[in-house]
């Protein structure tokens, strides 16, 4: 904080008052745009750094940077930068079908209808036909119960609050047992043991890291014969190989119905269809661990669900409707839109044909290779049009993701891309801060654009691609 120069007070005089630029034509549209006072912060702000300018050595197009235009323009892109929204729309081009950070699943189209019609007073916790009271995850639950063929249903939050509250109602105080191959940690703040001890139960780990046998269980259980649950989780963001070993769930079920302890099922991801005919690997279908003897099997909607965030809580009468009581309950309870959007998801599964078409995260995992390829092309001869870019189109591979299929990688096209001047590294961020954002993988020295997870239309908007600049 030096004096100024002494040539500077040329300078600080030739600066606007607030009072002229904000009665100047230039700003008028600025001021019916964001309001006066929005306006005159983001001037104060301006002027301040144009004096912070001239203290560190008048600049020497101080003229032109003072006039009231330039000075409308500095204060329009800061006011455009201070409003512009925190979640903005993204274009995924990455590969990762349920890419966490943009969000895990999109949204079906009937999902998003259904968000909106939610949005302002909807039917939630009332009865229409009688006018009384209700619960407000009634109405889904019995759809839940039809497409899984449970019981009983609940729902809440996300998967994570599914496992808090169901530990929390059927095992506070009391031991919980589990293989030490399952004591999984999923994005870092959910983890097995942290959960249990958050839900007050007990951990008992049995077996080791690569192999627990049955008689690890049947060991734990005469040791801890007031057990309240067998817990299995599945291990959905990693793969242990080679000498390994896991009890089967039929297993676990049957041990527990001999020594009267019900099992409960962690499933994660959780399909409520085998998609194992599109050419993915088996992932474990809700109804099956159910038929399997599970006493409750918790999963998210967000996975390969497909909808929007939450967990959802099934199985039977008895110990859900316990869980539905723990006073978690109205702690993790979904808001409005999200039951909205999870029972319009859901009620595309009546029909699992019209599911793949319609439930975007089944559509891009199913997508034949052939229209990957033909999406390709596309979107390649699209951009070969910009100035300075050097376009291809190549096989790749895109992911999962979300904690689903840990390894496995789908065969795809994608087109990837080297601008004149400009690292990889620094077109995936021009893409990355333009409106769309644009998501991409960068490898080779190249980006590359998976059409997998592009959603119609968007390929289009890839023809506007800041590229080449
Ligand atoms: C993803 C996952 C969770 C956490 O689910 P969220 O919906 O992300 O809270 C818990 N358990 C398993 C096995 C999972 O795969």
């Amino acid at each position: 904080m030096g004096d100024p120069q002494p040539d500077s007070s040329a300078a600080f005089r030739a600066l606007p008052s607030v009072e002229r630029l904000l009665g100047a034509a230039s700003f008028e549209p600025l001021l019916a745009r964001f309001g006066r006072e929005l306006v005159l912060d983001a001037v104060r702000g301006d002027l301040d750094a144009l004096r912070a300018a001239i203290r560190a050595g008048a600049p020497a197009d101080l003229t032109q940077r003072v006039s009231d235009a330039a000075c409308a323009e500095r204060v329009a892109g800061a006011l455009r930068r201070r409003l512009a929204p925190r979640y903005p729309r993204a274009i995924n081009a990455t590969g990762v079908v349920l890419h966490t950070g943009l969000g895990r699943a999109p949204l079906a189209e009937e999902a998003r209808q259904a968000l909106l019609s939610a949005a302002g007073a909807c039917v939630l916790e009332v009865d229409a036909e009688s006018g009384q009271r209700s619960q407000r995850d009634e109405g889904i639950t019995e759809l839940v119960r039809e497409l899984t063929g449970a019981e009983a249903a609940c729902v809440v939050n996300n998967n994570a609050g599914a496992t808090l509250i169901t530990l929390a109602a059927l095992a506070a105080g009391r031991p919980v047992i589990v293989s030490r191959g399952q004591l999984v940690e999923i994005g870092g703040s959910y983890r097995i043991p942290d959960v249990m001890a958050q839900s007050g139960a007990q951990m008992v780990e049995v077996g080791t890291t690569n192999r627990t046998h049955l008689r690890d269980y049947e060991r734990a259980l005469d040791e801890h014969p007031e057990a309240a649950l067998l817990l299995r989780v599945h291990t959905s963001n990693f793969r242990v190989e080679g000498f390994t070993k896991e009890v089967e769930l039929a297993e676990l079920t049957e041990l527990g119905s001999r020594r009267g302890v019900q099992v409960m099922d962690d499933l994660g991801s959780g399909c409520l269809i085998d998609l194992s005919p599109y050419g993915l690997p088996r992932e474990p279908v809700i109804s099956e661990s159910l038929a399997a003897g599970a006493g409750v099997v918790t999963f998210s909607g967000d996975k390969l669900l497909g909808g929007p965030q939450a967990g959802v809580i099934v199985g039977s009468e008895e110990l859900v409707s316990r869980v539905r009581r723990h006073s978690l309950y109205r702690a993790l309870r979904p808001d409005k839109l999200t039951l909205a959007a999870l029972e319009a998801s859901l009620s595309l599964f009546r029909d699992p044909a019209r599911a793949l078409e319609r439930i975007p995260t089944l559509e891009m995992l199913a997508r034949p290779l052939e229209r990957l390829e033909e999406q390709a092309r596309a979107l390649a001869s699209q951009l070969e049009q910009a100035a300075g870019l050097q376009v291809e189109c190549v096989q790749a591979t895109s992911k999962v993701g979300g904690g689903s299929y840990a390894v496995e990688e789908l065969p795809t096209w994608a087109v990837t891309l080297r601008a004149e001047g400009q690292s990889a590294t620094e077109l995936a961020q021009a893409l990355r801060r333009g409106e769309p954002s644009i998501w991409t993988r960068v490898a080779d020295e190249r980006v590359w654009l998976d059409v997998r997870t592009l959603r119609p239309g968007e390929a289009q908007e890839g023809a506007t691609f800041p590229v080449g600049s």
